[in-house]
C-alpha cells in the first residue's frame, strides 16, 4: 500500500487522511488537503477518513474511503440497506437535523453568494415529523438482470443500470406490493422488457401515485408501443390477467384500493419517462385527493407535489407571504393542477393560473369546478408567451401579487420582465433549487424588489433536494 501521501501534487491512488468539514450538492463528503478540494462519498461533515484518491483535475479531486478513522456524531445507520448504491437518497446516513442544517446552509449560501443577499428574515426550517414513506408517487424503471429476470427498482446513481430494489423506504408499502405483483405478471406472462441501448422490448417504468387521504391510488405502465400482443384476443386476455394481479395487492391491507390503471405509449428514444398518451385499462384515467379542504383530481401525466405532508405546509407558508385581504388579483405562474391558485382562490378576487402541459389545466380547470370555484381562469401555454400578451392585451388582468412555481431551471427572463412590469406589491417565489433561485431573486432586486422571508420546507427527506418559499416586496409599495 502507498504512503500516505502530504506533497502538494495529489494524484490517482494515493491515500490521504482528512477532515470532512462540508456535504457538496449531490451529498458527497467535502475535505480539503493541501488547497486541495476532495469530494468523497459516503464521507459526513465531523468524520475524519483515510481515503484512496480515484481521480484529480487541477484544484480538486474525488476520493474514496477507505477507512473511517473518526466517526462524525452526525453520521447514522440507513434504514435502507441499498440506500449508498441506489441514486434515490443521498443523505441517508446523515440524522435528520444535520440534513436540515444542510438544506438550510444551501440557501443561505446560494442566496449570498448568487443573489447577493444575506439579510432576510429567515423562518426556522419547517421539518418533515417522519422523513420516510412520504411520497405519494413512485417511478419505477423496469428491466431484466443478466440472467433474463425481470427486475423492478431504482437506477444506480448516475448510472441506468436498475437496482433491484424489493422495498423503498420514501415510498408507504403499497407501492412495492403493486411493484412485487407487477413484477409477477410480467414474468409469468413473458411479457418483453425495453432494452434502452437497442430501443427494443416492451415495458419501460411504472408510475404509482397514490392519494394519502382517500386511499386512491393509479397504476400507469410505460410501454414502448400501446398493447401487449399484436393479436387482439391475446391481449384482451392479458390485460384481464394484468387487472387481476394488480388488483391481488389490495389483500392484505384496507387503506389503497387501486382505482385506476392505465397504459402510457412512449415509443420514444428518450430519458423523459411518460409519453403524451394515456390508455385507459381499469376504472378513471385520474386518482382523486384532498388538500386541506379542497378536492383534487390528479392525472398521470400531470405534476402534483409528492409529499402531501408538507405540502400543506408549504401552501400554507404561500397564503400567509401572499396576505390577501380579498381584493387582490393573483397570478399563479407555473400552476400544475391549479393546486396553488385553488388554495388563493378563497382569499383573493380574482385568481389566473398559467401552465404550459394540457392535461394539467384540464385538470386545473375541473378542480375548480368540483370545488365550486368560480374566482379563477386557467390559461394553457408557456408562462413567458402567455403573461406578456395577457397583460398586453389588457390591463385589467395586472397583478397586485404574483406566486411562481417554477421547475429547477428558474423562471423564464422574458417572465421576469412581465412581472416587474405588472409592478405586482409581492412575489411569492416557490422554488425547488436554490441556485436558480438565487439568480432570479438577483435580478429582482435589481429590478425593485426587496427579499424579505425566506422559509425552507422540506418536502424530500433523506434526498438532497430542496423545497424553499420566499417574498419578495417591491420597495416603496
Ligand atoms: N404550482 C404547482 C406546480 C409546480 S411544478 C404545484 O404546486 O403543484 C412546475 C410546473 O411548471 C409543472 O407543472 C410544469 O409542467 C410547468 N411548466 C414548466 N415549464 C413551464 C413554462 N415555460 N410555462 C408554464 N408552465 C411550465
Amino acid at each position: 500500500m502507498k504512503e500516505i501521501a502530504d506533497n502538494l501534487m495529489l494524484k490517482k491512488n494515493d491515500i490521504v487522511e482528512i477532515l470532512i468539514d462540508d456535504i457538496g450538492s449531490d451529498g458527497e463528503g467535502i475535505g480539503r488537503h493541501n488547497g486541495m478540494t476532495l469530494f468523497v462519498k459516503g464521507a459526513v461533515t465531523g468524520d475524519k477518513v483515510r481515503a484512496l484518491i480515484l481521480k484529480m483535475k487541477k484544484s480538486y479531486g474525488y476520493a474514496k474511503i477507505l477507512e473511517i478513522l473518526i466517526e462524525s456524531p452526525h453520521r447514522v445507520k440507513p434504514l435502507c440497506p441499498i440506500s449508498m448504491k441506489c441514486g434515490g437518497c443521498q443523505l441517508s446516513h446523515i440524522s435528520y437535523e444535520q440534513q436540515l442544517e444542510y438544506k438550510v446552509n444551501k440557501v443561505k449560501n446560494n442566496l449570498g453568494r448568487i443573489g447577493g443577499v444575506w439579510d432576510y428574515n429567515l423562518e426556522p426550517v419547517i421539518a418533515m415529523e417522519e422523513p420516510y414513506y412520504y411520497r405519494n408517487k413512485a417511478q419505477f424503471p423496469v428491466g431484466c438482470d443478466k440472467d433474463g429476470n425481470v427486475i423492478i427498482g431504482f437506477y444506480a446513481a448516475h448510472t441506468h443500470s436498475i437496482i433491484d430494489a424489493k422495498k423503498c423506504y420514501l415510498q408507504p408499502e403499497f407501492a412495492w406490493i403493486v411493484k412485487d405483483k407487477l413484477r409477477e405478471f410480467l414474468s409469468d406472462e413473458n411479457i418483453s422488457i425495453y432494452d434502452e441501448a437497442t430501443h427494443t422490448g416492451l415495458v419501460r417504468h411504472v408510475l404509482i401515485r397514490l392519494g394519502f387521504i382517500t386511499g386512491d391510488v393509479c397504476v400507469c405502465l410505460v410501454l414502448n408501443g400501446n398493447r401487449f400482443s399484436k393479436n387482439k384476443r391475446d391481449n384482451e386476455n392479458i390485460l384481464i390477467k394484468f387487472v387481476d394481479k394488480l388488483k391481488e395487492a389490495e389483500l392484505d391491507q384496507n387503506k389503497f384500493k387501486i382505482k385506476s390503471i392505465c397504459l402510457n405509449e412512449n415509443k420514444e428514444k428518450t430519458n423523459v419517462i411518460l409519453g403524451d398518451k394515456i390508455i385507459p385499462i381499469y376504472g378513471e384515467t385520474y386518482i382523486t385527493d384532498y388538500i386541506g379542504n379542497i378536492k383534487y383530481k390528479i392525472s398521470p401525466l400531470s405534476f402534483y407535489q409528492v409529499n402531501p405532508y408538507q405540502m400543506v405546509k408549504l401552501y400554507d407558508k404561500v397564503i400567509s407571504y401572499a396576505n390577501l385581504t380579498g381584493n387582490e388579483i393573483v397570478w399563479d405562474v407555473y400552476c400544475g393542477i391549479g393546486t396553488i391558485s385553488l388554495y388563493l382562490a378563497k382569499k383573493a378576487k380574482q385568481v389566473y393560473g398559467v401552465e404550459i402541459v394540457p392535461q394539467a389545466v384540464e385538470d386545473a380547470k375541473e378542480n375548480a369546478r368540483i370545488n365550486g370555484i368560480e374566482n379563477v381562469e386557467f390559461f394553457v401555454g408557456a408562462a413567458e408567451d402567455v403573461l406578456p400578451e395577457k397583460y398586453e392585451q389588457d390591463k385589467s388582468m395586472q397583478a397586485d401579487i404574483v406566486v411562481v412555481d417554477p421547475p429547477r431551471k428558474g423562471c423564464d427572463a422574458v417572465l421576469l420582465n412581465t412581472i416587474v412590469n405588472m409592478e405586482p406589491k409581492r412575489i411569492v417565489y416557490v422554488s425547488c433549487d436554490p441556485g436558480t433561485l438565487a439568480r432570479d431573486v438577483k435580478y429582482l432586486r435589481e429590478k425593485g424588489y426587496e427579499l424579505k422571508d425566506v422559509a425552507v420546507v422540506d418536502q424530500f427527506g433523506m434526498t438532497v433536494h430542496v423545497e424553499v418559499v420566499t417574498c419578495l416586496h417591491r420597495v416603496n409599495s
